[in-house]
């Protein structure tokens, strides 16, 4: 494949990844993300769309506000930089194809759910409601089929339902909540039942393998885990490598 395609796909990626920013920004404050300018969080002022170029502008500006000079994390210019990296990879590996988009769309959600879930502790059901949506459309054209987007769907909300409804039987309190119940019915929908159940036992032991580092063997320090971060982090592997792990696991059996 020639380079100005995959140029120009890093460049619509890296817009993709200056609006993933504002759903970061703007979702788990129930500002809408479609309408209204982007503006400083600190001074308020409106940011002109030249201060508003995907990763130029903040190496232009310093990392600071043209107006306030209040600092500007360097996650801004790493988020658009990683939608642009990853356009520009899907494209690279899988070509022009409907298995391109699904990588994209599914990669770009997780990424942007990982980030809000480690920030704010909620998955916004818009994120997973479009996932969803996305998976069912590309399931026959980019895997898993229909069916199995449906019965995945079904399975990876369901397991997180039943097991969050028995732990606050035992426990008394919630564990996974409604957010990690519709993530995973959304990576059902991208990876089919059966890796959905993989990625719902990684994600959880990477979950509590950092509960049990984070609480420093305090029982009380457990505190409310992003478990949709991990979740997150364990579907992403699953995609780009679940079928070679998968061998790699049957070997060992064999
Ligand atoms: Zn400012």
């Amino acid at each position: 494949m020639s380079a100005a395609p995959i140029a120009a796909a890093g460049l619509v990626g890296l817009c993709l990844g200056s609006f993933a920013n504002v759903l970061v920004h703007r979702l788990p404050r129930e500002e809408g993300v479609v309408r209204g300018r982007s503006h400083c969080p600190h001074c308020r002022a409106t940011i002109a769309w030249y201060d508003n170029l995907p990763v130029v502008s903040w190496i232009v500006l310093r990392a600071r506000c043209r107006r306030c000079r209040a600092g500007i994390p360097i996650r801004y210019p790493l988020v658009e930089l990683a939608g642009g990296l990853l356009a520009a990879g899907c494209l690279l590996a899988f070509g022009p194809t409907p298995a391109a988009a699904k990588a994209y769309v599914f990669l770009y959600l997780l990424g942007v759910i990982a980030i809000v879930d480690w920030q704010h502790l909620i998955i916004p059901h818009t994120l997973t409601v479009a996932g969803m949506v996305a998976g069912l459309a590309l399931a026959d054209r980019a895997g898993p089929g229909l069916r199995a987007a449906l019965l995945g769907l079904a399975i990876g909300g369901g397991l997180v339902w039943a097991l969050s409804s028995g732990y606050r039987l035992v426990r008394g309190q919630a564990g996974m909540g409604g957010g990690d119940v519709m993530l995973m019915a959304m990576v059902g929908t991208f990876l089919g039942p059966g890796a959905a159940a993989g990625v719902l036992g990684a994600g959880a032991l990477l979950g509590t393998i950092y509960a049990i580092a984070r609480a420093g063997g305090r029982p009380d320090g457990l505190g409310r885990l992003p478990f949709g971060t991990f979740l997150a982090a364990a579907a992403a592997v699953v995609l780009l490598w679940g079928s070679r792990i998968w061998t790699w696991y049957l070997d060992l059996l064999a």
